[in-house]
Formats: C-alpha cells, sequence, structure tokens
C-alpha cells in the first residue's frame, strides 16, 4: 500500500529541518508520496524536490494559505500546484507581506505586557527571509523563559485574547481556491478540528468553500482524535469533498504525529489523490 503524507513543513516557513532533510526523514520512514506545504511559500520545492529525486519518493507541490473566514483564521492547502503560476505566486506574495508589521505589533502587544525583544528574539529563530510567523515567537519565549514549551506558549499567548495576539486579515476564501485553481492544484481544508466553531460553523464554513469550488478536507490530521477522524469523514462524504491525510510535521520536538504517522482513509472517502 502507498503510503501519504501530504502536509509537512520545512525551514522555508515554521518548520525546523529543512527541506532535503525534511525528505529524507519522510523516504526513511516509509513516506511514498509527500507533500511540503510551507505555509505561504514554495520556495523549498526545489530542494525539496531534487531531494525526493534522490530518495525514490515522489513530492507533491504544496502550500497552506493562511485565510480569514468570519473572526477566523482558517488554513487551506493547495495540493499538486504548479508553483510558477503568476496567479498563485502573486497570491501567495500578497499574503506574506502581511507578516513583519503583523509581527512588529505583536513584538508592541508582548512589550505592553512585560516581555520587551520579542520581535528581534523571534527573529533570531527565523529560518527564511521571506517569511516570520507565530512558531518563530513560540520558540523565542520557550528560550526566554516564559513557557516551558511550545504548547504551552500558544495557550499562554500568540492566540485570541492573549498578549502577543494581533488580528489580522488574511486571504479571503473565494481568492485561495482560486489562486490554487489557477495553479492547477486542489484546495483543501487543513486540521478542521481545530477551528473553534460550532457544528453549524462547520457546515456553513464547508459550504461556502465547496461553494468556492473547494476540493476536500483533512480527515487524518495530527490535529485529530480518532474520534475527529470519523467525524470529519462523515462530513466529507456529506458535503462530496475528497479527504486527505497529513501529519503537519513541523520538526522533532514540535510534533506528536511523525511524518507518514497517520493511518489510511477510511471506505468511502475519496482520496484527494486520485485527482491529480
Ligand atoms: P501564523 O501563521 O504566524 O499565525 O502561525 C501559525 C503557526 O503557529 C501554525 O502553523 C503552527 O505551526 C503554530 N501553532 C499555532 N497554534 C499552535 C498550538 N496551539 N500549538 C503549537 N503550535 C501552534
Ligand atoms: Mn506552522
Ligand atoms: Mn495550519
Ligand atoms: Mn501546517
Amino acid at each position: 500500500m502507498i503510503r501519504y503524507d501530504l502536509h509537512a513543513h520545512s525551514t522555508f516557513s515554521d518548520g525546523l529541518l529543512t527541506p532535503a532533510v525534511l525528505v529524507e526523514r519522510a523516504a526513511a520512514r516509509g513516506v511514498d508520496v509527500l507533500a511540503l506545504t510551507d505555509h505561504d511559500d514554495t520556495a523549498g520545492l526545489a530542494e525539496a524536490g531534487d531531494a525526493a529525486r534522490a530518495a525514490g519518493i515522489t513530492l507533491v507541490h504544496g502550500a497552506e494559505l493562511s485565510v480569514s473566514w468570519e473572526v477566523h483564521t482558517v488554513h487551506v492547502l493547495g495540493l499538486n500546484v504548479d508553483a510558477a503560476n503568476a496567479e498563485f505566486a502573486a497570491g501567495l506574495a500578497s499574503i506574506r507581506s502581511g507578516r513583519d508589521s503583523r509581527a512588529v505589533k505583536m513584538g508592541e502587544s508582548l512589550a505592553r505586557a512585560g516581555i520587551p525583544g520579542a520581535y528581534d528574539g523571534a527573529r533570531r529563530f527565523v529560518t527564511s527571509d521571506r517569511l516570520i510567523s507565530r512558531s518563530h515567537f513560540a520558540r523565542f519565549l520557550v528560550e526566554a523563559g516564559h513557557a516551558r514549551e511550545t504548547r504551552d506558549v500558544f495557550k499562554r499567548y500568540l492566540t485570541q485574547g492573549k498578549p502577543g495576539f494581533v488580528t489580522h486579515a488574511w486571504a479571503t476564501l473565494p481568492d485561495a481556491v482560486a489562486w490554487i485553481h489557477a495553479a492547477g492544484g486542489l484546495a483543501v481544508i487543513a486540521h478542521p478540528g481545530r477551528y473553534r466553531v460550532t457544528a453549524t460553523g462547520m457546515r456553513r464554513l464547508l459550504s461556502e468553500f465547496r461553494d468556492a469550488g473547494g476540493d476536500g478536507i483533512e480527515v487524518h490530521s495530527s490535529s485529530h482524535t480518532t474520534a475527529q477522524f470519523t467525524e470529519y469523514a462523515t462530513y466529507a462524504r456529506a458535503f462530496g469533498l475528497l479527504g486527505s491525510i497529513g501529519s503537519d510535521y513541523h520538526g522533532p520536538g514540535e510534533s506528536y504525529v511523525d511524518l507518514g504517522g497517520l493511518p489510511p482513509l477510511p471506505a468511502g472517502v475519496d482520496p484527494v489523490w486520485t485527482r491529480w
């Protein structure tokens, strides 16, 4: 059986491993088909492609797009994209462009909460000059002793209502889907179980997503419990969406589920990879 992992990060966004090391790790763990899905960027794909050829596995070109939907931030994976597509590349650039000023504001917010120097501190953890994220602030806050591990940081800082959180306007859901489709890719809602919405809100999200032309949802995600695997398989069938599998791996010590660590999709869910 072919093992798929269609959601992973490298040092070109907030992952800890370079694309080459990430791909080698995936191959060593028995992954046959890996998608590199850095946040709002595709700059790691060239290196990942070389490594995948050397390791004899298949690399799917992807990205994870940051989207604002109602009051929520929702992540939409673009899978099997042509990263050179101009409309797609311009869309990603427009999402990235707001990140630095947001980070400056996050630093100011943390300073008001008694933590000075967070912007410069987070910058020291940045591994791509194209992108700064909350993960880099989280690593700084752990290093500076404000929390024991990354998970605790997000509970105490950096999330809605906590110091360090700054409201930000990302891409719209229809724009993100349109950019992904312009690049010939499939649009997949990442880790649906993570969004703080009611069942009604989830149905509204999935119907708006489907109306925008969205293709699939991550059924098996490291953010999901086994009960949620079943729940999102049911949503996939009910909304006529394809299913995907993604560990959302960020690196050793930061991710519960390693590359290739999730089970195959249940029967009755059409996998995204049947469409490429
Ligand atoms: P950003 O795109 O800058 O808002 O950063 C989002 C990233 O922060 C996500 O992709 C995760 O890598 C990380 N993150 C968000 N929430 C958590 C959490 N509760 N625990 C660990 N990492 C998180
Ligand atoms: Mn991330
Ligand atoms: Mn995400
Ligand atoms: Mn991710």
